[in-house]
């Protein structure tokens, strides 16, 4: 399991479009059954349950919430989850250096100027 998994913005509050914090509660909608972070290339399975792409099984599983069996080899098992993956690019990150912005511009950010202004 090396490969990226959901965005990890670890304490930083994630706020909706119009800049207020979202709450736990609905952010759980928008966190991987798998990785428990935020998702990344959003899917929901057929039991209604989301996962990142990265982190969907590649055989027959579980899910982990509600315990139905998927088979991510037959078709309508899976699909891209438009309306979250939109939903999502309208999330603010707010960093502790003070750096506010999309969520999907996070790690880059952070890789390349957050340290910096952490100091
Ligand atoms: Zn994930
Ligand atoms: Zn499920
Ligand atoms: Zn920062």
């Amino acid at each position: 399991m090396s490969e990226t998994h959901g965005y990890d913005v670890g304490s930083s509050p994630v706020l909706n479009k119009t800049g207020a914090p979202v709450d736990e509660q609905t952010l759980r909608r928008y966190k991987c059954v798998f990785c428990g972070l935020l998702l990344r290339e959003a899917c929901q399975m057929a039991c209604g349950d989301r996962t990142c792409r990265v982190c969907l099984p590649q055989e027959l599983f579980q899910c982990p919430v509600c315990q139905e069996k998927i088979d991510p080899t037959k078709p309508q098992q899976f699909f891209p989850d438009k309306s979250c993956q939109n939903d999502m690019k309208t999330f603010q990150v707010k960093c502790g250096c003070g750096w506010q912005g999309p969520l999907l511009d996070w790690e880059v950010r952070v890789q390349f100027a957050c340290a910096q202004n952490m100091q």
